[in-house]
């Protein structure tokens, strides 16, 4: 079957490339969608999780244009920096496993492979296989505006955005902890890693504990203040330490965090030892002037932080679990906390039950005792009495007083920070970054770690105007979901510098320092105004040296006037003007779309650079960020080998098959579960709507619209509406659901119901196939073809069908009929004749909606009829009472005539009708009476 849908497809394919369907130009008067999706890197044949972010971004450019709008949906390839860098050295280096993952899940050939160790080469080629995939896949791509990160005019267009930022102040150099792969040699953020795991970069307080014989234990803890209540400290016997020269002292550190600490300052090391080696000796706490013993503890793992530990058991339930096992407790209160005693530590590790050092319960117990002291926890007054116990005075007297008013009786918040600082300051600690998420990997396999850079470029966005601006536009901007909000602000909140450039790979050099290349998050922020210009560039062969700072300064911004841009540049006046009318056309941005993953980088950096560069009429409107794709309930992932490349995805199902699939398995913000099983269901869907277009326009006759034409057009327009909504609202699922399920379900009905479908039906087809078009567009085109429909469907203003809520009342009215039938308890297959009684009152039931007897009764109806119609009409559904609210007559006989073979049909038996007000019909059981509006009367005979 996916070989009926993949040649359908192709010929439409075809003829939307000649007639330049999606190859839109401005239409100043007529309103415009711009839409973008973030571009792939072709480091790899793009997937069916990509697919799902085009699907949805094609099916808005879709609908924007049946619309009415001038629907733009461009695409270019990212070549920069690390992710394509990166498996080109692992090919060139000759990885066996990457080279077969490579050959089996993309397929390509083994003699391209043996090429790939050029990144150039391996970027062109799956640049030209995901292009391939998208075109075959149905996307609706103006590939006029086609770019990659390398061509010489986007390489202008980086640097003035960079000369823009610096300029700004928000490029900056210096000293700053930035992500670090220690094969490369080079930083790394979330694109640079295995999984696109972003490092979190924290920071360890160091306190220095000396042993009085020369050696210095620098224990590292996130609680500082916590320094006074030590009773001792830990270190695991087993793992390797080493003796190092570190900030000028001779340090005791794990020989792990030797090499952690060496991409941070200067660290020599003089000898290895074990840890058991450091237990029992005696060190004295640089706060507090107390001697306190090194035990030792399994627990401390030399991977995080010096791998040396301080113990505090008041308030850390792991030193006092691991006190108690040794039946040591000894314990200092340091902190009070609302709704807990002197010690919490010991409190919750009562209450939890907690059994032994190595109980896993300890956990649960640290996370509530350091979030309810971080949150609640006040210092207590007398720890100042604690501090310097070792100094002479006057020294004692004035430390104390010192910790008297800042720390002692301060929130914790505000005591860690002062005590952090005052360790440093005096020199009686450090500071120590560290990989908080770890392990993280760069994809070269190398476990990453934190590197304080001297000289690196940075983009400031820890800048609070900036923060503030970008704050602005994130409320401002409707998002989808919309509570992706929150998790941008919190980004927002938490970013701060961020390495901008490299000195390796594909990219833009920096204009002031060409040794340097723009990393790949750091380029890709503004580029979609770039599809708005790079056509008519191109029209107007314009050079890449041509494209200067006033170039882009008028273009984009409107600076200058174009007789003195040109006089710069010697593009003439014209020309500038052009491409900067159809970048006012096409920009801001209406909707940009991408996986929910980019949101903490890649989508915020996009908000940030659009405030910093751009005027706030050109800033974005829209973020749509898509949940994952699995297949059959797992993650797709190389090493599994179950990724699904999307032109073997299009090769095995047909591509409206897989959009419908995509388009309907789960709602945008949802992760969706591609099972092939439901491909195929929905591929036999599809089928079936074909065969049953094919009918309708086959076999329809001209006719008078029967009450069953006027249903089936007005059930079609109501579903259409649910469906403009839907699409409206970005409710992708919903609308797939209505548009191939349920609207299918109206028409399967109606042709049950009528010999010949009428004209009618095929206008409400028609309808129907533009409403589908969106993401069944090979398909839409093939049933728009067969209807007659003259132009393109994808080109087809969206229908105005209108629903005609009489002809609705009466399939409903019908069906009750129907229903109230079946309840009768005499009714069976016995049943030959059923006799219907119609009350052809419909104004009356009209005066009962309001739920008053007295209306119901002076618009006409006898009291006791009255009150029974109250009742009646209160016992209906919401979409019957409001159609009958809006229904002004309705002729209860008359639509039951038309309907009388469905009623047949439906029934089993013969139906006779009557109008109980007619004197001349015989009263059958005396139903006359019974029969009020929309409640006929209904005698059975056998
Ligand atoms: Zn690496």
């Amino acid at each position: 079957m996916s070989r009926f849908f993949i040649e359908l497809a192709e010929r439409w394919q075809r003829r939307w490339r000649e007639a330049k369907v999606f190859e839109p130009e401005p239409s100043p008067g007529t309103p415009k969608f711009f839409i973008t999706a973030a571009y792939p890197y072709p480091n790899g044949a793009i997937h069916i999780g990509h697919g799902r972010t085009y699907l949805i971004a094609d099916i808005l450019a879709r609908f924007n244009r049946h619309m009415g709008k001038v629907s733009l949906f461009p695409m270019g390839f990212h070549y920069t920096g690390t992710p394509i860098l990166t498996i080109a050295e692992v090919i060139a280096a000759g990885d066996k496993t990457v080279m077969e993952e490579y050959m089996e899940i993309y397929g390509v050939p083994e003699e391209e492979i043996r090429k790939m160790g050029d990144p150039l080469y391996l970027a062109r080629y799956f640049h030209q296989q995901s292009k391939r995939a998208m075109e075959r896949f149905g996307l609706g791509i103006d590939w006029t505006r086609e770019f990659t990160t390398i061509d010489p005019e986007y390489q202008r267009f980086i640097q003035w955005q960079f000369e823009k930022l610096r300029k700004r102040g928000l490029v900056v150099r210096g000293r700053h902890p930035v992500g670090w792969c220690p094969r490369h040699s080079m930083p790394v953020g979330a694109h640079d890693t295995k999984d696109d795991k972003e490092p979190d970069i924290g920071q360890w307080t160091l306190i220095y504990f000396a042993d009085g014989e020369g050696l210095t234990f620098p224990t590292a803890t996130l609680r500082p203040e916590t320094a006074p209540g030590v009773t001792n400290l830990w270190i695991n016997p087993d793992a390797d330490y080493v003796v190092a020269e570190l900030n000028g002292r001779r340090m005791v550190v794990s020989r792990d965090a030797a090499f952690r600490l060496s991409f941070q300052g200067e660290v020599k090391v003089l000898r290895e030892a074990r840890g058991r080696e450091f237990v029992g000796r005696w060190v004295q706490n640089p706060v507090t002037g107390e001697w306190v013993e090194i035990y030792e503890a399994r627990f401390v793992d030399p991977k995080v932080g010096t791998g040396v530990v301080m113990s505090v058991p008041a308030h850390a339930p792991y030193d006092y679990a691991a006190l108690r096992d040794m039946g040591l407790e000894r314990l200092i209160p340091l902190i009070k906390v609302e709704g807990y005693g002197e010690y919490p530590a010991k409190e919750v590790v009562e209450r939890m039950g907690v059994k032994s050092q190595t109980d896993p319960a300890l956990e649960e117990a640290t996370k509530e005792v350091y979030s309810a002291e971080y949150a609640r926890g006040v210092m207590r007054e007398d720890v100042a009495e604690r501090v310097g116990q070792h100094l002479p005075e006057p020294a004692k007297s004035m430390l104390r007083a010192v910790f008297r008013m800042f720390f002692a009786g301060r929130p914790v918040k505000e005591a860690r920070d002062f005590i952090a600082r005052w360790l440093v300051e005096s020199g009686l600690g450090g500071v120590m970054y560290d990989v908080m998420n770890k392990p993280v990997y760069c994809r070269c396999g190398t476990e990453i770690v934190v590197k304080v850079l001297e000289d690196q470029w940075f983009i400031n966005y820890g800048d609070p105007r900036w923060k503030e601006a970008a704050r602005r536009l994130i409320e401002e901007m409707s998002m989808v979901p919309s509570d992706a909000k929150a998790h941008f602000l919190a980004t927002v909140d938490w970013l701060d510098k961020r390495a901008c450039a490299r000195t390796r790979g594909l990219g833009t050099p920096l204009p002031w320092s060409q040794d340097w290349v723009v990393e790949s998050l750091s380029d890709s922020t503004i580029y979609m105004a770039f599809y708005a210009v790079i056509k008519k560039i191109r029209q107007f062969s314009i050079k890449p040296e041509q494209l200067t700072e006033e170039f882009w300064d008028y273009v984009f911004l409107g600076q200058g006037s174009p007789e003195e841009a040109a006089r710069r540049t010697g593009v003439p006046p014209e020309v500038l003007r052009a491409v900067r009318e159809e970048f006012d056309y096409w920009y801001p941005l209406d909707s940009r779309n991408s996986g929910k993953d980019l949101i903490p980088n890649h989508l915020t950096f996009f908000i940030f650079n659009h405030v910093a560069i751009f005027p706030r009429e050109k800033w974005p409107r829209q973020i749509v960020a898509n949940g994952w794709v699995l297949r059959e309930g797992e993650k797709m992932s190389k090493s599994k080998r179950n990724v699904l490349p999307l032109d073997r995805a299009v090769e095995m199902y047909g591509p409206d098959p897989l959009r419908a699939t995509l388009a309907i398995a789960a709602e945008v913000e949802q992760d969706l579960d591609f099972r092939d099983a439901e491909a195929r269901r929905n591929a036999q869907q599809l089928m079936a709507i074909y065969a049953l277009v094919q009918r309708i326009a086959q076999t329809a006759e001209d006719r008078a619209p029967s009450w069953l034409d006027l249903w089936l057009a007005s059930e079609v327009a109501q579903i259409l509406e649910r469906v403009k909504e839907a699409y409206q609202r970005v409710r992708v699922r919903q609308a797939a659901v209505d548009v191939l399920y349920n609207a299918k379900s109206a028409f399967d009905q109606y042709l049950s119901m009528v010999e010949r479908p009428s004209k009618l039906a095929v206008e409400a087809a028609k309808a129907w196939v533009i409403a589908m078009e969106p993401i069944a567009p090979h398909l839409a085109e093939e049933l728009w073809a067969v209807l007659g429909g003259g132009g393109f469907a994808a080109s087809a203003p969206w229908p105005s069908l209108k629903a005609d809520p009489a002809a609705l009342l009466a399939k409903r009215y019908v069906d009750m009929l129907i229903e109230d039938v079946k309840k009768i308890p005499a009714f069976g297959p016995g049943t030959r004749k059923v006799a219907v009684y119609v009350n052809r009152r419909f104004e009356w039931a009209k005066a009962a909606l309001s739920g008053d007897v007295r209306a119901a009764i002076q618009a006409g109806a006898p009291p006791q009829a009255a009150k029974r119609l109250v009742d009646l009409l209160k016992s209906l559904g919401e979409e019957v009472r409001s159609l009958v609210a809006s229904v002004e007559k309705f002729d209860e006989l008359e639509a039951l005539t038309s309907y009388k073979p469905y009623l047949e049909k439906m029934l089993g038996a013969s139906v006779e009708l009557y109008d109980a007000e007619d004197a001349s019909a015989p009263d059958l059981g005396g139903k006359k009476k019974a029969a009020l509006p929309l409640k006929p009367g209904i005698y059975l005979s056998s």
